[in-house]
């Protein structure tokens, strides 16, 4: 079966699922609409999944994927498209998420993207990506010791998680993202998926770790 026929297939199983008279939530979200109570930044990467990984369903998570899962600094700007800032200002003006969580994974492209900017062949002639990543170059800074000791999957590893703080911190100087976490209607969190292991970390900023989350 090509990939196209096998995803009508999917579909044509979707939709006796989910069309049918018995499917009472699917019916009053198409009545009401979405109310989903968390919002995932993630990966565009097809193996980072967020409702798969949390096994959740349809109307549960409001998703934005992006290259790299980044969130980009606050700033308005009429020259350029903000398209993970409007959905962010979505989430928390609108729909009111009560929690926001910036996904980060192992393997990430554009972190290899970036790490591999001085190199000879390496992607830096992306129009897009180069400067997208630009958002956490510091993310990538290490010190000559860091770089002659560790391979670059061990620098990937680091990368992916500095670069989800630096874009955690980005989400917090959203003027509404901030005013809800000071009032706690808001929890901001960064995790880091291992694709090899489906382990889930999270961020504690108690211990400035990431620790397994079950
Ligand atoms: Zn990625």
């Amino acid at each position: 079966m090509d990939s196209y026929t096998k995803l009508l297939d999917g579909y044509a199983r979707f939709r006796g699922q989910y069309l049918s008279e018995e499917n009472t939530p699917w019916r009053n979200w198409a009545k009401d609409g979405q109310s989903p109570k968390i919002m995932i930044i993630a990966c565009s990467d097809s193996r980072v999944n967020p409702v798969i990984i949390t096994n959740s369903g349809l109307g549960e998570i409001f998703i934005v994927n992006n290259v790299a899962n980044l969130v980009p600094p606050y700033k308005q700007d009429a020259e350029t498209y903000h398209g993970t800032s409007a959905a962010i200002e979505f989430a928390v003006t609108q729909l009111k998420v009560e929690h926001i969580i910036i996904m980060a994974h192992s393997g990430c492209g554009g972190i290899r993207a970036l790490l591999t900017d001085d190199q000879p062949n390496s992607d830096k002639d992306f129009s897009f990506i180069r400067p997208w990543m630009k958002i956490v170059d510091k993310a990538a800074e290490f010190t000559t010791t860091e770089k002659s000791t560790m391979n670059l999957e061990a620098l990937a590893s680091v990368c992916e998680r500095r670069a989800s703080l630096i874009s955690l911190n980005n989400l917090m100087g959203f003027p509404w993202v901030h005013e809800a976490l000071l009032e706690k209607k808001l929890q901001v969190h960064a995790w880091h998926f291992d694709i090899g292991s489906g382990i889930l970390q999270a961020y504690n900023e108690n211990t400035e770790q990431f620790e397994e989350l079950i």
